[in-house]
């Protein structure tokens, strides 16, 4: 089947409209200022957030903010294993805020040391599944629902329902689309062979054919694991001709204390590389959140997004509505690509990456109630009740920390002294005996685990918390390999006279450094 725009496949069609490589969600993937915003940077919270902060919660480092990869040669190839939810238009980390700078040293540095590339690697690949993630048909539901102007679309899981579906939606092109939660679909592989996420086709019966080849299967784009994630579900959804491709997003920007407008009239293509070969054509507008939109901004944008005549104000109309949902959605970031002109003159979102701030979950119960944690891991999802969160990583020291400095701290000099980190799993704040409990057995679990290292640092965690929790589970689960502890803070020495006073074999360590010296060589002894 030949492509159409080197994005979408579409058998024969006359109608050749302009060439994309549309990889709309793809942006998405790497700046992500509700990432880079929090958590690990240490950024707080935006404008609107409440309650504790990320800080609190001490997602890892990786936490929300997911380190993504540095572009290794080429800024269209950023080798985000995973981009999923982590929708951050990844021009924008080009963009001069002091968090995507600090953000994007650390990235650097790290690209720079080659024992952390594999643990690094291994990292962006589980990190961006950690937050709430919503399928595009997902978002488009909240899109349409609140008057923003989607294709008309069914969401099947068999490939006789997407056929049933195709039928019933009785249109003169049906497009089907791959749900995954990384962008890139249009130019991705199916483990089937099939070519292409997203594919238009006028023949319902076709529409089954190609579901067939994509349920089930691994779709690997640009932005997933090589091996691909498993498509669960199609949409099929009316197809629309697209005469122009624009690019637009609403985020919430820390540089502007607030949420931005940014936009691009080149949408579809690879953002990235519009904004690094043509920054004139990236457009922003910086929204004051009490006043709201103004009309003016958003005309404005619509202008420079190259909308005229009618389309004008059709397009600053869907604008406005985009911006009342990101804000009633508590979004972090609304991505739209391509935000599309067809030829008949209407404005359509023909692509939609939400991201939300994990801090508004009180509110929006509805919305959260929707993740789609099939793409995380077993462990995760497991780590995640618990309210923990785990990396894996490829080594056999499995690190137990809190916060995210620490669990990269706890990395590096792991592999400074010479040895690996087969994981790490972040605490946080508020920290439960029960929750020690279960985070060893987590981490035992692993067979590639051959020491745990457990780094703590009690600021608000009391570390003789830690130590009961640790002691317990050692008796309870039986430990087998050996354990070095590093405590620190608040209540240390009763939690250091609880561990020695246990009879068990926990080596002590009286630093960070002293912690992994001790743990490789007990690894290295074996
Ligand atoms: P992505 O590749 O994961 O970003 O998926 P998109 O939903 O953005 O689809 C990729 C590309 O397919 C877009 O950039 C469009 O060029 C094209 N596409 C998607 N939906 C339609 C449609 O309804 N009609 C046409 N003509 N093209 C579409
Ligand atoms: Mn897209």
């Amino acid at each position: 089947m030949p492509t159409v725009g080197g994005a979408v496949t579409r058998p024969k069609d006359p109608r050749r409209l302009k060439a994309k490589t549309g990889r709309g969600r793809g942006p998405g993937a790497v700046l992500a200022p509700p990432g880079v915003g929090r958590g690990a940077w240490g950024a707080g919270a935006g404008p609107r957030a409440e309650g504790p902060r990320a800080g609190a919660r001490g997602r890892p480092g990786a936490g929300r903010a997911r380190p993504s990869p540095p572009p290794p040669s080429s800024s269209s190839d950023l080798g985000r294993p995973r981009a999923v939810g982590s929708p951050a238009p990844s021009f924008l980390f080009k963009m001069a805020s002091p968090v995507a700078a600090q953000a994007r040293k650390l990235l650097r540095d790290l690209a720079l040391r080659p024992p952390l590339l594999a643990a690094r690697s291994q990292a962006v690949q589980l990190t961006p599944r950690r937050w709430l993630n919503l399928q595009e048909y997902q978002s488009k539901k909240l899109m349409s629902d609140n008057g923003v102007k989607v294709q008309r679309f069914f969401v099947a899981d068999s490939a006789n329902e997407a056929l049933e579906a195709a039928k019933r939606l009785n249109a003169k092109e049906i497009v089907l689309k791959a749900q995954i939660l990384a962008g890139g679909r249009g130019k991705g592989v199916f483990s089937s062979g099939l070519k292409g996420g997203v594919h238009l086709t006028k023949d319902p019966q076709v529409v089954g054919q190609l579901a067939k080849q994509m349920i089930g299967y691994n779709l690997a784009t640009k932005q997933t694991p090589k091996e691909g994630v498993k498509v669960n579900k199609v949409m099929v959804a009316e197809a629309l001709d697209i005469s122009r491709e624009t690019y637009l997003a609403i985020l919430m920007d820390r540089s502007c204390n607030g949420p931005v407008l940014v936009g691009s009239p080149q949408g579809g293509v690879d953002i990235e590389e519009v904004a690094a070969s043509n920054p004139e054509l990236i457009f922003k507008e910086e929204i004051d959140i009490i006043e709201g939109i103004k009309d003016s901004q958003a005309q404005r944008m619509a202008e420079n997004l190259g909308f005229l005549g009618p389309l004008k104000n059709q397009a600053a109309d869907q604008i406005k509505k985009l911006y009342n949902l990101f804000l009633k959605i508590d979004a972090t970031q609304v991505e739209v690509n391509p935000f599309g002109e067809t030829p008949g003159g209407q404005v359509v979102c023909f692509d939609a990456k939400i991201n939300f701030d994990d801090n508004a979950e009180f509110r929006q119960k509805d919305i959260f109630a929707m993740d789609d944690k099939s793409e995380n891991e077993p462990i995760e999802n497991e780590a995640a009740k618990y309210d923990l969160k785990y990396i894996g990583l490829d080594g056999n020291i499995a690190c137990f920390v809190n916060g995210a400095g620490l669990a990269m701290a706890t990395c590096d000099i792991i592999f400074l002294n010479g040895g690996k980190p087969a994981n790490f799993l972040d605490l946080g704040g508020g920290v439960k005996e029960a929750q020690v409990y279960q985070a060893f057995k987590l981490l035992t679990a692993d067979p590639k685990v051959e020491a745990i290292l457990v780094n703590i640092f009690g600021g608000i965690v009391n570390c003789a918390i830690i130590a009961n929790g640790i002691t317990k589970a050692c008796r309870e689960l039986e430990l087998k390999v050996p354990l070095v502890v590093r405590l620190e803070g608040t209540n240390v020495h009763e939690a250091q006279n609880i561990l020695s006073n246990s009879g068990l074999p926990i080596t002590s360590a009286v630093d960070l450094e002293d912690a992994a010296k001790k743990s490789v060589a007990s690894v290295a002894k074996k």
